[in-house]
């Protein structure tokens, strides 16, 4: 069985999801998040295309991923090969970024990442990756003198064509790598020994460990009832091992001299109850203090590991719509949108907004964060605006927050996201009847129409769908709101 680099990483987060996806590949849970995978290996071959202009001259192998191939075309006179592929007895395989062969017969191998600075987390470790492709050229016969990891420069700023020297960084991670080499391949060998063996893995430790940890096969390994401790908002492990202990998985078991913080505690209650807990005069207070009118605003962003636009930077988020449903005090409600027309700076709708909005009001979002993010960044982008911008960071409400002890329901599974809160609420409103179902889709969907504009037949009903899924975001602000008001 093969064990890529890929492979390896998933083992050192966890054996038995690999085990899983290796040996029972048609069991293994694929999860909601593969369109921003999918953005995400897209982004890594466009750093990847830019990497390879620092190689002039190099010979591409991607099109063709036989070992022997490979073995064959580095007897040619190339110094750089883009691609090649080299395969260990045991099955590990290696698909190098870039190799360059030097005067002496040994080799460098650069590895190129898609991030602006070398993760060495337990979530992703790159210099693991490193270390793996190095294990598998040496165990081929080949000897490593140097390994390379190249990755975005984050004080790089798109100003006119792109030079990759300037947008990229060479970081010479020799040393690094030897120094977990061994430890590394002994890892290795662990996970070519653990995907070949037999027998099913049958325990799952993150019965044992808090919701984000679990991957998509956390229910394939477990059996786990509909509200489970898991859903216990912000739990941390040492909690779960405690209930754990006692035999307690399901919400309704906890019993009722367990520590749990407030928030934790409301969602028993409010499952044992079968009904939310809801805390009006918090409520009341929190919404008498909003000064009209009422400004429910909603960016979508499109992040891109190689800036677009003149003036972005590796990752920036770039604002290319907003919904505004404005409510005055009489209760009138008026709707503002933008959606950008072409890949450009916001100047047009901020000017818009502003002109919709005036300085004037509270401004209202859903995990408010991200908006006062955006907007900051647009000052530094746009100084002219930075009055407008200001008054809506220091007038900002966040509605996600009266969420967290005011009204509590165990049927938002613990999560305070309005794509959880809406259709509890107002199940009449829901996004299930949309064509672009959250925010990754939007992104997508506009990036392509962007710069792939041959790929959909019909821009018009795409630019429409974009403007529907926005504004039901901030429709559903408004409607929560209304029942907010009316408890
Ligand atoms: S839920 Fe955790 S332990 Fe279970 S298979 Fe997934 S990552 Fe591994």
């Amino acid at each position: 069985m093969q064990l890529t680099k890929t492979n390896f990483i998933q083992f050192l987060k966890c054996p038995e999801s690999l085990w899983l996806l290796k040996n029972k590949p048609q069991d293994y849970p694929h999860g909601e998040t593969s369109l921003f995978l999918e953005k995400l290996v897209q982004e890594g071959y466009e750093v990847e295309e830019y990497a390879q202009q620092l190689f002039e001259g190099g010979l591409d192998l991607s099109g063709n991923k036989n070992a022997n191939y490979t073995s064959d075309k580095l007897k040619e006179e190339y110094q750089y090969f883009f691609q090649p592929t080299f395969v260990t007895s045991k099955g590990a395989l290696a698909i190098i970024d870039i190799l360059e062969k030097n005067d002496d017969g040994t080799y460098t191998i650069y590895e190129v990442k898609s991030s602006t600075s070398i993760h060495t987390d337990s979530k992703h470790n790159h210099l693991k990756d490193a270390c793996f492709q190095k294990y598998v050229m040496t165990e081929c016969g080949y000897t490593i003198d140097k390994v390379h990891i190249i990755y975005l420069n984050k004080e790089f700023v798109k100003n006119g064509d792109i030079d990759p020297s300037e947008l990229l960084i060479v970081e010479d991670v020799t040393d690094k790598v030897n120094a977990i080499y061994s430890e590394t391949v002994n890892e290795i060998n662990g996970a070519l020994k653990f995907i070949n063996q037999a027998a099913q893995p049958t325990q799952c430790s993150c019965v044992k460990n808090t919701r984000s940890n679990h991957c998509d096969a956390f229910d394939y390994f477990n059996d786990i009832p509909e509200h489970s401790i898991y859903e216990l908002n912000g739990i941390r492990a040492k909690k779960i091992h405690e209930l754990t202990d006692l035999g307690v998985i399901d919400i309704k078991d906890v019993p009722s001299n367990v520590d749990l913080t407030e928030r934790q505690r409301l969602q028993v209650d409010s499952l044992l109850g079968q009904a939310p807990m809801i805390n009006k005069i918090e409520i009341k207070n929190a919404l008498e203090n909003l000064e009209f009118p009422l400004h429910f605003i909603d960016y979508e962003t499109f992040p891109t590991a190689i800036p677009k636009v003149d003036g972005l930077s590796p990752h920036q988020h770039l604002t290319f719509q907003v919904s505004i449903h404005t409510m005055n005090k009489n209760g009138d409600i008026t709707h503002f949108e933008y959606l950008s027309e072409v890949m450009e700076l916001p100047v047009k709708m901020l000017q818009q907004m502003q002109n919709f909005t005036g300085v004037e009001g509270t401004f209202i979002s859903w995990y408010a964060a991200f908006e006062t993010g955006r907007n900051n960044d647009m000052m530094r982008m746009h100084p002219e605006f930075q009055p407008y911008l200001n008054y809506i960071n220091n007038h900002m409400f966040d509605l996600e927050k009266l969420f967290f002890t005011s009204y509590v329901d165990y049927r938002f599974q613990g999560r305070t996201s309005i794509k959880y809160v809406l259709p509890i609420l107002e199940p009449k409103f829901s996004y299930s009847e949309l064509e672009i179902q959250n925010g990754t889709m939007a992104l997508d969907t506009w990036g392509r129409l962007m710069l792939q504009p041959q790929s959909f037949e019909d821009a018009a009903a795409v630019r429409k769908h974009l403007l529907e899924y926005c504004k039901l975001d901030t429709l559903a602000m408004v409607k929560i709101y209304q029942q907010l008001k009316n408890l």
